[in-house]
């Protein structure tokens, strides 16, 4: 089982580091390079999971994740922020703002799917399992 997983980036770069990550575990992914398409995507596609960065073009990470929340056909969708933000306090701001929980940036390839499967119910979790993720590492 897998999972359809929207991604709103704006750095190409890390956008298509998680795509690839995700995609190579059997999920399923869409993109969004701003907040406004970011926002479009997820009414209209109700993916999985949202992972949401917080600096983007049009309207940021906080404001798509305050549009989702505040919608009842989206608020049900986990989001995840993914952001470089490191300041003492983050945490409780990303979390008081509606995210569900966050990955710092620079993500880390070995552990990146496995953080956010555990967002997702398990039926839904990549197909991997411990022993293949030590086999292909
Ligand atoms: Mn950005």
């Amino acid at each position: 089982m897998s999972a359809r997983i929207l991604i709103i980036e704006d750095n190409l770069s890390s956008m298509e580091l998680m795509r690839y990550l995700l995609q190579a575990f059997g999920h399923t992914t869409l993109a969004a390079f701003d907040g406004r398409q970011g926002l479009l995507a997820a009414r209209y596609e109700l993916p999985d999971l949202i992972i949401c960065d917080i600096h983007l073009p049009k309207l940021d990470g906080f404001g798509v994740v305050r549009k989702l929340k505040d919608d009842p056909c989206t608020q049900v969708v986990p989001v995840i922020a993914v952001t470089a933000y490191a300041m003492v306090g983050d945490r409780d701001k990303l979390l008081d703002a509606g995210f569900d929980g966050y990955i710092c940036k620079p993500i880390e390839s070995e552990l990146f799917v496995a953080q956010i499967d555990a967002f997702l119910p398990r039926a839904r979790r990549s197909v991997r399992c411990a022993t293949t993720w030590h086999a292909t590492a």
